[in-house]
């Protein structure tokens, strides 16, 4: 796949991101998940979301440089975690990050929960981001009050908010605020975290057979024409083809609506 073929969506600060990328989630080991980058980028992946807590940054910033591609052609994305909120404190982790991912800037950086000290490490962020070496800033699993909150207090405002959204979870709710205030939202398990109750709904068999695609690919496809940006996590080198692979059909406007129909705000994670 041509990177070039895979759409940019324009963020609130002038930013562009791909809106279609590799998640390393629990992939433990830096081997093994500069392994997988380094499959992706062979496939065309040009944007990598990976997380402090995930333990494997190293693997993607020696994925990137063994590509030989030049960094300004990725879109790298972290999360600071928890314990390392606080104003004064998450600047520092900041300086950790751009060490470990062995790069002088981030794309995008994320809180990842809203707990502990989030409204100090935004603010930790935002002088981040004024120095140039965070491009943009965000939130991850923000809503209601946390959203609320940081809204009140942010000089900068986050451009992207990350949470779980598949067609089984849809957060209507949490897309409606974050619209208000153009900030774009990326949805985490975008298959279910592999779920098989939903990958073989069949509405999705239905559609795979009419488009000779797979299931992953129909849902994946769904998430694009809604807008959000996605980065579906595989190791499999046959996955991670696969779903890139979806950027050549177009769901009908009753095959988006049949799948909005599916929402049973049914998330895979309660918090
Ligand atoms: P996902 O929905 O991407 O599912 C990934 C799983 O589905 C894989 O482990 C694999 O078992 C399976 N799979 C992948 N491609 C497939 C295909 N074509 N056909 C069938 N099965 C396939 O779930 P995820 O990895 O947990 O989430 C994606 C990314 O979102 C993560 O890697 C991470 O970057 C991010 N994430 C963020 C948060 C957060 O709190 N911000 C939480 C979870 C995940």
């Amino acid at each position: 796949m041509d990177p070039k073929s895979i759409p940019q969506i324009s963020l609130n600060n002038g930013q562009k991101i791909p809106q279609f990328g590799l998640g390393v989630y629990q992939i433990s080991s830096d081997e093994e998940c500069e392994k997988a980058c380094l499959e992706a980028i062979k496939q065309g992946y040009r944007h990598i979301d990976t997380a402090h807590i995930y333990g494997n940054e190293k693997g993607v910033g020696s994925a990137i440089k063994k590509s030989k591609i030049p960094r300004n052609e990725f879109f790298i994305t972290t999360k600071l975690w928890i314990n390392d909120f606080g104003e004064g404190k998450s600047i520092k982790e900041i300086d950790n990050m751009l060490k470990r991912l062995d790069t002088d800037y981030i794309d995008l950086l994320l809180l990842h929960w809203p707990k502990n000290d989030y409204v100090g490490a935004y603010k930790d962020m935002e002088k981040a981001y004024e120095k140039g070496i965070v491009k943009s800033i965000g939130l991850s699993n923000f809503h209601d009050d946390s959203l609320k909150k940081i809204l009140n207090i942010c000089k900068v405002k986050p451009a992207i908010n990350q949470i779980e959204l598949h067609p089984y979870a849809q957060r209507k709710d949490v897309r409606e605020d974050c619209k208000k205030e153009n900030i774009k939202i990326e949805a985490w398990y975008p298959i279910g975290h592999g779920n098989k109750d939903l990958i073989d709904n069949p509405l999705f068999s239905k559609l795979a057979k009419k488009y000779n695609k797979t299931n992953a690919q129909i849902i994946l496809r769904w998430h694009i024409q809604e807008g959000f940006i996605i980065f579906p996590k595989s190791t499999n080198p046959i996955h991670i083809k696969e779903n890139i692979e979806i950027f050549d059909f177009n769901l009908s406007d009753e095959e988006m609506e049949e799948i909005r129909k599916l929402d049973k705000k049914k998330m895979y994670v309660n918090w």
